[in-house]
């Protein structure tokens, strides 16, 4: 079988509101869908992480950069095609939108396979571990109210999030130190002392803030508290570490095994949060795994994008192993945007409906039936949210 086509769509939509986060605001969602097509009538499908205008550069990269690199080759032979490309692509960027973009052709090329081989993602990353993933529900997205009404707006949000039958819920933070500790409490007050929570600055804070921070989580029991400082500064990550007692998670900006080796080897976060389609896909995102494995460090993968990025992250989940094992041990989760994303919820031809199935099984997601990611984006839905 020959790879005959690699093509991006990229999808977009006006929100009704406004998102934001301690970098920005936005009001478009988008989608960065990778399609694969072969000689043979099959086509698998991928997804590039990177919104807006990031997603329409990494069209380029994936069109006519990384395309030409791979027409003709068999796309079973993804490890070969990786390294292949990731070659050619080292002296331009081995971090950031190169590597997004191939990230979202290695997914398609091991959905195809898959596909040829007849078995569910999860079977070819070495099987399951477990039949159905936990899932925690993040919102509590920042807006332009004032810190009042964000305050009551985040306890009902944070309430309402237990009350869908979440396992768990994550807030953002980024009005300013002292105003993002009257956030926490407000998220603590609408869902009780027991319920797990986390807290992401998106990396908004000094070592100083993050430690100020920091101490309330310790005190209102959080579960982990994510991209507390820039992503390079590493030494902050492993000072974090070594004064709090809150878990330090992190990673979704990091990229490749070599990348993450620094992230690991400088024992700077307590939950790894590698973003498979960034950090250079399935192929890498293995790599990756076995790498924060080796360091017995946990991993809860970033998750962000469409139904395709959701599938493929269900198999990973599955597929993961206990770390370090044990009767009991802790499960990894599936993070879960519960704010408007029409990419999520409308794409597939037969949507996966995981709200209702959390609600159903008090707080699970099962994982997709069917070779390769074992969903299929509906043609048409494509079609009526492309952009050119
Ligand atoms: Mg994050």
């Amino acid at each position: 079988m020959k790879i005959t086509r690699v093509k991006s769509h990229i999808l977009q939509y006006e929100l009704d509101r406004e998102l934001g986060y301690s970098q920005q605001f936005y009001s478009r969602r988008s989608a960065h869908l990778v399609e694969v097509q072969t000689d043979e009538g099959l086509t698998g499908w991928g997804e590039c992480f990177g919104p807006g205008n990031v997603a329409i550069a990494n069209r380029t990269i994936v069109e006519e950069v990384i395309q030409p690199m791979i027409l003709g080759c068999d796309p079973v032979d993804r490890d070969a095609i990786w390294h292949n490309v990731y070659n050619l692509l080292r002296d331009h960027g081995q971090k950031g939108m190169p590597i997004q973009a191939l990230s979202g052709v290695d997914i398609a090329l091991w959905d195809l396979t898959g596909k040829i081989a007849g078995l569910p993602l999860c079977k070819l990353a070495g099987g399951r571990h477990r039949d159905r993933v936990p899932v925690y529900g993040y919102g509590m997205m920042l807006g332009r109210e004032d810190i009042d009404a964000h305050v009551s707006r985040f306890r009902d949000e944070a309430a309402g999030i237990k009350e869908a039958g979440f396992v768990a819920t994550k807030m953002k933070v980024g009005l300013g130190h002292r105003n993002d500790i009257r956030l926490i409490e407000a998220v603590r007050s609408g869902i009780g002392e027991e319920f797990p929570f986390m807290v992401d600055a998106n990396h908004c804070y000094t070592v100083a803030d993050a430690f100020y921070v920091g101490q309330a989580l310790d005190e209102m029991n959080a579960y982990w508290f994510e991209e507390p400082v820039a992503p390079e500064d590493l030494d902050g990550y492993g000072e974090l570490r070594t004064r709090l007692k809150t878990n330090i998670s992190g990673g979704e900006a990091e990229f490749t095994r070599w990348g993450w080796r620094h992230l690991l080897e400088g024992r700077c976060l307590d939950i790894a949060q590698p973003e498979v389609c960034a950090l250079g896909g399935i192929s890498e995102y293995l790599k990756v795994l076995a790498l924060a494995h080796t360091h017995f460090t946990p991993v809860v993968n970033h998750v962000w994008g469409s139904a395709v990025a959701v599938a493929a992250n269900l198999h990973l989940l599955a597929a993961m192993p206990p770390v370090p094992g044990g009767l009991n041990p802790r499960e990894p989760m599936l993070e879960f945007d519960t704010t408007d994303n029409l990419f999520r919820d409308d794409l597939l031809v037969e949507p996966m409906d995981i709200p209702a199935q959390v609600r159903r099984s008090g707080g699970y997601a099962s994982v997709p039936e069917g070779p390769g990611l074992g969903v299929e984006p509906d043609p048409g839905f494509i079609e009526r949210y492309s952009v050119t």
